[in-house]
């Protein structure tokens, strides 16, 4: 019995990048499905298109042509403002170099996440310590990102990500500015995030990381070459 609903549909999506001199294909017809509940890893080598494919699952940019449906709703015909409701209710990121505000502290940044929410201000303190709490670094709450460690900057950000309470959480190599120890902390952290419920996409140089990933989708060219399944039941 199949149970597994799609969250993301990609049907025959192209991004085509134009400078005056030249045309970059960086996606190139790519199909593509992923079911909420999944952790799907993507790999490839430098310049093949995995940020352009996340940015795309994650509504900061658009398809040059295809279609893409996120849980049922058409993505690839709206505009910006209901882009920006879509993305807000439903997506998380975490990138490599963490995009932290360096002049807020932990706590403001990651109730920055929630200010364009229909959130209210005790609430936004409520759900800033419990997240907080949950990847351990309540007790920093008061310092700079600057007094941080990079693992504990990366921990703000999948804080920040999660406050919201997304469906499906995109990390573009959330472990490329991290030695191992920390790198593998973040991977245990998103697993566990992916084990709760929620849907995580995840790029990755790593094929260490992309272990943890129920599913791998290999990138050439704009093109997916590859899928592997991992520990399907
Ligand atoms: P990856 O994340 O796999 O390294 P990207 O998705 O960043 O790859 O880039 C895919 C291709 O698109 C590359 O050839 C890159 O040079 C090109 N590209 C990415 N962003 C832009 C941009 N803003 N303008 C022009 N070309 C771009
Ligand atoms: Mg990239």
């Amino acid at each position: 019995m199949n149970t597994s609903t799609e969250l993301v549909r990609l049907d025959a999506v192209t991004r085509i990048y134009r400078t005056s001199e030249v045309e970059t294909a960086a996606l190139d017809g790519i199909d593509l499905e992923i079911n909420a509940g999944e952790f799907v890893a993507i790999m490839g080598p430098s310049g093949c298109g995995k940020s352009t494919l996340l940015n795309i699952i994650g509504m900061l940019d658009s398809p040059s042509a295809g279609e893409y449906i996120f849980a049922g709703e058409t993505i690839s015909n709206k505009n910006e403002t209901e882009l920006a409701r879509v993305r807000k209710q439903n997506i998380g990121f975490i990138f490599q170099d963490f995009h932290l505000i360096e002049e807020l502290s932990v706590r403001e940044n990651i109730e920055l996440a929630l200010l364009y929410h229909d959130v209210s201000a005790t609430e936004r303190k409520m759900r800033a310590e419990q997240v907080m709490a949950e990847v351990g670094i309540a007790h920093r709450a008061n310092h700079r990102p600057t007094q941080l460690s990079g693992g504990q900057q990366q921990r703000v950000a999948v804080a920040r990500a999660l406050v919201s309470k997304p469906r499906m959480i995109l990390a573009d190599e959330p472990t490329g500015n991290l030695d191992s120890v920390h790198g593998e902390e973040i991977m245990r952290l998103l697993k566990r995030l992916n084990d709760e419920g929620a849907t995580i996409v995840m790029v990755t140089h790593s094929p260490t990381h992309a272990d943890h990933a129920k599913r791998t989708v290999n990138l050439l060219d704009g093109q997916i070459v590859a899928q592997d399944l991992r520990n399907v039941i």
